[in-house]
């Protein structure tokens, strides 16, 4: 934006918006923490994983922002990136599923809503799956189903750890039934690789939900979760009406999954890749580090 534009842009804001304590924050270069208001350095927040450097708030990360911040640099090797999904009901709602398909791929450059591939995390080969939460809310349709099949056999076959990071409002509900088959397609392969001894670590981004927290996101041998995360099946208000019972203010946050035995450890982004080869470390995945 040309410099005259940026201080005419700050004149309107300022004219719209009295309260002193409303900053002025221009875009691209300052970012207003949802956690403590205060505006932060987009590249300072970047250099510190997105994470509020003041209040430790958590932003949305996207699936290749994770695989950098969470693999050895150069290491990963994308797989099936091509793989793109149908449309079996020829479903329209307020638009056309392909409608939805397209805004998603253009927003976010990715083809579905999981990366997979090999990488190194700390010198450990794994095979690893990243869900990315802007491409349609991380549904699990038919190829992200798939995706994760196939990085669970792979990581079977090559005797290879496996670790997911999930982030998904549930199944895709666009394509109806062979959304949900995916929920028994993706637990069978990762019982496959449970039963040659492999360790299967997940790490919940928030928020963890629907049908991908009902099947491969809970099956992992060790349940990492981000700093409040939301973590549940169904949406807190309809269980509310359904059970006519008030739910603790804290209800389906990581922490409140921790204290319940839901997840094994809340951990900080800046402490996730140093923890997770701590424990496929302590997991015997040693026999596979170069
Ligand atoms: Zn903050």
């Amino acid at each position: 934006m040309p410099i005259g534009d940026w201080f005419k842009k700050q004149e309107r804001n300022t004219a719209r918006s009295p309260a002193v304590e409303k900053r002025i924050i221009p875009d691209g270069v300052w970012e207003k923490c949802k956690g403590c208001n205060e505006p932060l350095f987009v590249k300072e927040l970047e250099r510190n994983l997105k994470v509020c450097p003041k209040c430790f708030f958590h932003f949305p990360v996207s699936a290749y922002e994770r695989i950098y911040q969470l693999t050895d640099l150069h290491s990963f090797e994308e797989l099936w990136g091509d793989l793109i999904p149908g449309d079996p009901l020829g479903f329209a709602a307020n638009k056309p599923y392909i409608d939805s398909l397209a805004k998603a791929k253009d927003k976010t450059g990715l083809n579905e809503a999981v990366v997979c591939g090999r990488a190194r995390i700390d010198g450990f080969q794994v095979a690893i799956a990243v869900m990315d939460f802007g491409f349609i809310g991380g549904s699990m349709g038919s190829v992200v189903g798939e995706k994760i099949k196939r990085i669970t056999e792979l990581a079977t076959r090559e005797y290879l750890p496996l670790i997911i990071v999930c982030s998904s409002g549930g199944a895709r509900m666009q394509e109806g039934m062979i959304s949900l088959m995916q929920m028994a397609k993706t637990s069978a392969a990762i019982a496959r690789h449970q039963d040659q001894g492999l360790p299967y670590i997940s790490i919940l981004s928030h928020p963890t939900t629907g049908g991908v927290s009902a099947s491969f996101a809970t099956l992992a041998d060790i349940i990492i979760a981000e700093p409040h995360a939301l973590i549940g099946f169904t949406g807190a208000r309809v269980i509310e009406q359904t059970i006519r019972q008030k739910l603790p203010k804290d209800f389906q946050t990581a922490e409140f999954n921790l204290a319940h035995g839901m997840v094994d450890m809340v951990v900080n982004r800046l402490e996730l890749k140093r923890m997770v080869a701590r424990l496929l470390d302590y997991l015997g995945a040693s026999g596979v580090k170069e």
